[in-house]
């Protein structure tokens, strides 16, 4: 087994303790590459030196909409800057996106994410999508910008809105929202989609998956995920494994050898 956690945030001061050892434990069990997204200005370089450190880890650069109620215009400046700086390791813009639940007014929201979509249209850069009952609203900023290459990760939603980021070439992250029973609409979708549509990731440390509510997520969770997916699938465990890697390295242009 060789999986890619398409989606952690092994920066976070939660990794602090016992990153190496995290790493090293998902090594040995087949899970040996990380995507590292960010949050915002506070981590940016947190996480670019995370990527220069190590050979297993890729990053993007990105402001989330939850990190977002002390940003002003300046950070996306400063954003195009810290891009235009570090083009050459960073393999996509994010995180981004839309959050109902959150108190920064969506107008904001939105805001921000227009502009890093023509950032990464730009800099033809695939995206990290984060969205939070926003999927007709990310949809419509994605169509407008003309974004065809990215994941709306820990994807939630109907069948409908699956299929309609699939058609503009998003692809959707597969993570812990499919191992609780009540999540019986995603599952339903995440069933429908063509294998090709679908990446596999934890969120790490958020998103614990059902049974471990409360308890830090770690990306040595990531064949567990799988498992609940290919509860879900008709295709044979190693080849949504194998499918699934590809995907990753399409969608962020990896080299299939990278992670050796
Ligand atoms: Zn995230």
């Amino acid at each position: 087994m060789m999986l890619i956690d398409s989606h952690c945030h092994l920066d976070f001061p939660a990794f602090d303790a016992d990153r190496e050892e995290v790493l090293a434990s998902c090594r040995l069990n087949g899970i040996e590459q990380f995507i590292v997204p960010s949050v915002g200005p506070e981590n940016w370089q947190r996480v670019l030196k995370l990527g220069e450190d190590r050979r297993d880890i890729v990053v993007a650069l990105g402001i989330h909409p939850c990190f977002l109620s002390n940003l002003d215009e300046v950070s996306l400046s400063d954003l195009e800057q810290t891009v235009n700086a570090h083009q050459d390791n960073i393999i996509a813009l994010g995180e981004m996106g839309l959050d109902r639940r959150i108190d920064v007014p969506l107008e904001k929201q939105q805001f921000f994410l227009m502009h890093q979509l023509k950032l990464a249209k730009e800099k033809q850069l695939p995206v990290i999508l984060h969205s939070v009952r926003t999927n007709d609203e990310v949809a419509a900023l994605l169509k407008n910008v003309d974004i065809d290459r990215g994941v709306v990760h820990g994807f939630t939603g109907s069948g409908q809105q699956a299929a309609r980021f699939w058609e503009m070439g998003i692809r959707l992250g597969v993570g812990g929202a499919i191992t609780y029973s009540r999540a019986q609409k995603t599952k339903a979708a995440i069933a429908a989609m063509p294998l090709e549509a679908l990446l596999l990731e934890t969120d790490s440390p958020d998103m614990p998956l059902a049974g471990h509510q409360g308890q830090r997520n770690d990306p040595q969770n990531l064949p567990l995920v799988l498992e609940a997916l290919c509860a879900l699938r008709s295709e044979s465990t190693s080849v949504i494994e194998r499918q699934l890697r590809l995907n990753t390295c399409e969608t962020f242009n990896l080299d299939r050898g990278q992670a050796r």
